[in-house]
């Protein structure tokens, strides 16, 4: 007895087949839980690159990292692979080496230790905020500038030093716009063609629902995500995956779900893992499903927050910046458009790279990046080195730019942006939107169409940790599944 219920338990298995649509972080852990259980499955790749969202690319002795670079929290499988492999940097970011530049000026240190206080009273608040829902709801952009104009008036200072504390708390904002790849205001959403663009801002729950268990961040050495990236494909055979095949649909009307290809091909499978950016799910849903997705799926995906943040690597002849330094920081810009909101408000950070010597990073976000995008490289190194030069004159000896090396996130047909966070509207909206965006559309119990990716983890949304633990989460929702029968 036991050993037939074995049998046809085993067979079950043996005869399903399991699509995966994307090979970035959710699809390739979902493969290599599939390799494990051995349930046959096919991998279709849009591009012609595994990683998606994770991206490096060799420079020099190792990679630079168009995408993700750090590890959150400690308890998971990326940081096994990160120990395993003696991935964690040397080096450190050293977080007293900031330099801020407000017009063309160093910020004294009378300004920047009252500001220091400011800063680090407010991120506390901020996080008891998160966790008030009488206000999580709120936007945190506005509420710095709550925090900050309470602070000002508490403050005897002169008018230009007011100037000062202004920008210092503009270069606060972006902080959190970088971080969270929020933008402060709606207006970066246009390329996301979304009818109700407003309040897709960040709000102050996601401090208190984003989680990595341990508030920790890996910096990596030079190999970091390739060598990561490497160890995940490694367990995935190549003529599992399907390269340069873009899904247009999936039809799930009848017993077996059909893929379609852009090239017209298509292929019935038992069960589909979705794992398509939020991005790319913002605007291709309504043709992606057949039939359309379920209504509360589909107003939780438009709801989420869906951010645009980018790097470009500045290649110089030597570094200009002093030893030590590990951010610069620009704001009230001096150069030549005057004011207003033109690129030069966005490129507001400067980091060296921690190995790349000649390396600096500018970390673009807000409205930056649609603006880059829209650049040749030698019309952006013009604006760079202007804007570096003209800002930093006082202060540094600046090198030209060579050569910059960029990926840009927001015109990537298969990522429309960077990654996802809680929105305003998903917060005023009062519903499980993450929770929402995973559910399983299940046809008699059965999972057939299934969706991760990082805008379905709960708590660590965001990040390649997240990624791979909602792969690997469908995956087994799907053995279980069969398993059951
Ligand atoms: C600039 C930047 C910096 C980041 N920094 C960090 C960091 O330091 N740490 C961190 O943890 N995370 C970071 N992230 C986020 C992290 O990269 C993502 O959370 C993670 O890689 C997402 O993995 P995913 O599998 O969910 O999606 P993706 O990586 O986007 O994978 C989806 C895959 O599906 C493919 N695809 C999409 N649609 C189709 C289709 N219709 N047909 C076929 N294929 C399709 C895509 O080409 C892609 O390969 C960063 C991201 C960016 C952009």
């Amino acid at each position: 007895m036991f050993l037939l219920e074995f049998f046809l338990k085993y067979s079950t298995l043996q005869n399903i087949s399991v699509a995966i649509v994307g090979a970035g972080f959710a699809g390739l852990r979902a493969a290599q839980r599939f390799e494990e259980l051995d349930i046959s499955y096919t991998l279709f790749e849009g591009s012609d690159r595994l990683g998606g969202r994770v991206y490096p690319f060799s420079y020099q002795n190792g990679y630079l990292q168009y995408g993700a670079e750090y590890v959150n929290g400690v308890n998971n499988e990326i940081y096994e692979i990160v120990k395993k492999n003696n991935l964690l940097s040397k080096t450190e970011i050293d977080e007293d080496g900031y330099e801020t530049v407000v017009y063309g000026k160093e910020v004294n240190n009378k300004l920047y230790n009252i500001w220091d206080k400011f800063e680090s009273s407010t991120n506390e608040k901020l996080e008891r905020d998160g966790a008030n829902k009488q206000i999580s709801s709120q936007n945190v952009s506005q509420r710095i500038d709550f925090y900050f104009d309470a602070f000002l008036k508490t403050q005897k200072l002169s008018q230009s030093e007011q100037t000062i504390m202004e920008n210092m708390n503009k270069l606060f904002k972006n902080q959190f716009q970088l971080e969270w790849s929020s933008p402060a205001d709606d207006v970066s959403f246009e390329n996301q063609n979304i009818t109700e663009k407003r309040n897709l801002q960040l709000c102050l729950r996601n401090f208190d629902t984003w989680d990595s268990g341990v508030d920790s961040e890996a910096t990596l050495n030079e190999y970091g995500f390739k060598t990561i990236l490497d160890d995940l494909i490694s367990k995935v055979p190549k003529t599992k995956i399907k390269m340069s095949s873009k899904v247009v649909n999936i039809d799930y009307s009848g017993n077996k779900v059909k893929i379609l290809l852009s090239n017209g091909q298509s292929f019935l499978f038992d069960s589909v893992i979705v794992t398509s950016s939020l991005g790319y799910l913002k605007k291709n849903k309504n043709s992606m499903f057949t039939p359309s997705l379920p209504a509360q799926k589909s107003a939780a995906i438009d709801r989420f927050g869906f951010g645009n943040n980018m790097k470009v690597f500045l290649e110089n002849d030597r570094p200009w910046w002093p030893r030590g330094m590990s951010t610069v920081q620009i704001s009230g810009r001096i150069g030549s458009s005057g004011t207003g909101t033109s690129l030069e408000d966005d490129l507001m950070v400067f980091q060296p790279s921690l190995w790349a010597k000649n390396i600096l990073v500018a970390w673009i976000a807000g409205n930056g990046p649609k603006e880059v995008s829209k650049l040749s490289d030698s019309q952006l190194i013009t604006i760079l080195n202007n804007h570096l030069t003209s800002n930093l004159k006082d202060v540094y000896t600046v090198s030209k730019i060579k050569k910059i090396y960029r990926h840009n996130w927001i015109s990537d047909d298969f990522a429309l942006g960077s990654y996802s966070y809680i929105s305003i509207k998903t917060c005023q909206s009062n519903t499980e939107d993450i929770k929402l965006m995973r559910n399983p559309i299940l046809i008699n119990r059965r999972p057939i169409v299934c969706f991760a990716g990082e805008h379905t983890d709960s708590e660590m949304y965001q990040t390649v940790v997240g990624a791979a633990r909602s792969g690997l989460q469908e995956a087994d929702r799907i053995n279980n599944y069969y398993s059951s029968l």
